[in-house]
């Protein structure tokens, strides 16, 4: 029996092939196998061989591949005595799964190695020329998720605290509930003028860029058509890139 392959569990960063970290880069030449998802961007998945490649995000007919399975099979190809790496969009550990995957991992006495990456929901922000925290607005933000786990019984966040919180509101995989979270933090008190914006595709060739209020925002994706994937940041600073953006390039 071979001796057990390590599993990389890689950050991959926002989408453009220039903000993967060196490691990452290294890695992916180097991997026997890259599981992945669409989430890294078509930029970035080309410059892995298709002989490579195991998409374990969308199976044909539309279904999604079980979080189990992705388990399962990164132990199967270590225990094959393969170098994996398991490729995610932006950073691993935010709302990446990467934690359950560790832990999987670890059980099942498979050795493996953590590559952050740039996270979506602080450089996606910042290429569209949004500071997340700014010290004449806030000193605190807040990554959240727009979709829930749909078998969770009770939603497990707190709109009406994180309304109180002040601080920008960074919203992950936001485009579809928009409507619902705007209108509970309106709800909750929160200024319906606060500046929202939502940031399409950050970093890809076609990246996007929306901009409105609280009360605007679920108007502005219609206009616009924005889809996922998109990060919605609510607060002052969202409004900072109208103040630079005559200089901004590439955002
Ligand atoms: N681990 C990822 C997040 C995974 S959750 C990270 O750290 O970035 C999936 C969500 O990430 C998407 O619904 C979207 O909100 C966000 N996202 C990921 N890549 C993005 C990109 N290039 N542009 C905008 N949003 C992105």
């Amino acid at each position: 029996m071979s001796d057990v392959g390590t599993v990389y569990l890689v950050g991959s960063g926002p989408g453009d092939p220039d903000l993967l970290t060196v490691r990452a880069r290294d890695l992916l030449d180097a991997a026997d196998v890259v599981l992945h998802d669409k989430l890294p961007g078509p930029e970035i998945l080309g410059l892995v061989p298709e002989a490579k490649r195991e998409d374990v995000g969308k199976r044909a007919g539309g279904e999604r591949t079980s979080q189990e399975y992705t388990n399962d099979r990164l132990v199967e190809l270590a225990r094959e005595g393969k170098t994996v790496v398991r490729l995610k969009g932006g950073d691993p550990f935010v709302f990446g799964r990467g934690g359950e995957e560790m832990e999987h991992l670890a059980a099942h006495d498979v050795p493996f190695e953590v590559v952050p990456g740039v996270t979506s929901a602080v450089g996606g922000p910042g290429v569209a020329g949004i500071p997340v925290t700014h010290r004449d607005f806030v000193s605190s933000v807040t990554f959240v998720t727009g979709h829930e786990d749909p078998t969770k019984p009770e939603s497990t966040v707190d709109w009406d605290a994180l309304a109180a919180t002040g601080g920008t509101l960074v919203v992950l995989m936001g485009v579809g509930k928009l409507p619902d979270y705007t209108r509970k933090l309106r709800e909750a008190g929160m200024d319906p003028d606060t500046p929202v914006a939502l940031v399409e595709r950050a970093t890809w060739p076609d990246m996007r860029v929306a901009t409105g209020t609280l009360d605007t925002a679920v108007d502005v994706r219609d206009r616009e058509g924005i889809e996922p994937p998109a990060i919605t940041v609510i607060g002052g600073v969202a409004a900072v890139r109208d103040d630079v953006r005559e200089w901004l390039r590439r955002g």
